[in-house]
């Protein structure tokens, strides 16, 4: 039976748009109190006052992660501000794609900060947290999500450093949930398949695969953020006892 999120604490990374607003909106209905977290402080401030409308709680932390600094504020302005941390969803990220062949270096590093570093440092930072929760929370378990996506599967020519990322994410979610399921902190790997978001937009100035990316949403029914949503809700409500290690979610249409 699933347990409900009443009286827990939820952080999540990207949550001013996409995957990681509509993650914050369904936590926040299963009863967490929610800490939003993204550089956008005004998508914030708005998705914050339509949670508090519907009757939840949230706070907004406005943070660049792949700064290890803001990234450690951000934990710690959560923790201040709700006493505890119990759920991590770490789902910031970019998607900046084309050859490696006279690839933008500075595009790779952009990548490289957010997908990997940004991630890290928030782990880092909520892990001694996640573990106090595990032991005398109110559900006796803690949670981090990992956001991946099939590219954390699957290599396609063009993605490289994304996928680099995505492949990095997928074996270090593997590495540490070794490292703490025994102490009650379960460590999810999520990975998407095409969802409608923004993400693609950043390749705008690039006309080759802003037109593969076009094509590709044009041709397939791709899920919407609600579905990942969905997948994150089911990870975090499983009992004490039932730990999704890995949750691969696809658009029908996509093969
Ligand atoms: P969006 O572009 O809509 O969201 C990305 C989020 O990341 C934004 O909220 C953005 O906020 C945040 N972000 C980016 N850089 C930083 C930073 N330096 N510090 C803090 N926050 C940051 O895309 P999605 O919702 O699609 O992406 C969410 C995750 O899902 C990503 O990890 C992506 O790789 C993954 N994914 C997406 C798929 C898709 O098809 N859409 C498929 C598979 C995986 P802000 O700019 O305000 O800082």
């Amino acid at each position: 039976m699933a347990t409900n999120l009443t009286g827990t604490v939820a952080l999540i990374t990207g949550a001013s748009s996409g995957i990681g607003a509509a993650t914050a909106r369904r936590l926040a209905e299963r009863g967490a109190s929610v800490a939003l977290v993204a550089r956008r402080k005004a998508r914030l401030e708005e998705l914050a006052a339509e949670i508090e409308k519907a009757g939840g709680t949230a706070l907004v932390v406005e943070a660049d992660i792949t700064d290890r600094t803001q990234a450690e504020a951000a934990v710690r302005q959560t923790v201040e501000r709700f006493g505890r941390l119990d759920i991590l969803v770490n789902n910031a990220g970019l998607m900046l794609l084309g050859p490696v062949v006279g690839a933008d270096v500075e595009e790779w590093e952009r990548m490289l900060a957010i997908n990997v570093q940004g991630l890290l440092y928030t782990t880092r930072a909520a892990l001694p947290h996640l573990l106090e929760a595990a032991e005398d929370g109110p559900r006796r378990v803690a949670d981090i999500v990992n956001i991946s996506s099939i590219a954390g599967r699957v290599a396609w020519n063009g993605y490289g450093v994304y996928n680099l990322t995505k492949f990095g994410v997928n074996g270090f979610t593997e590495s540490l949930r070794q490292e703490v399921t025994q102490r009650h902190v379960r460590v999810s790997v999520l990975e998407p398949g095409g969802v409608d978001t923004e993400l693609g937009s950043h390749n705008d100035h690039k006309p080759e695969v802003r037109e593969a990316i076009g094509t590709f949403y044009e041709q397939t029914e791709v899920l919407v953020p609600d579905d990942i949503a969905d997948g994150v809700a089911y990870i975090v409500t499983r009992p004490r006892r039932a730990s999704i290690a890995e949750l691969w979610v696809m658009p029908t249409d996509q093969a």
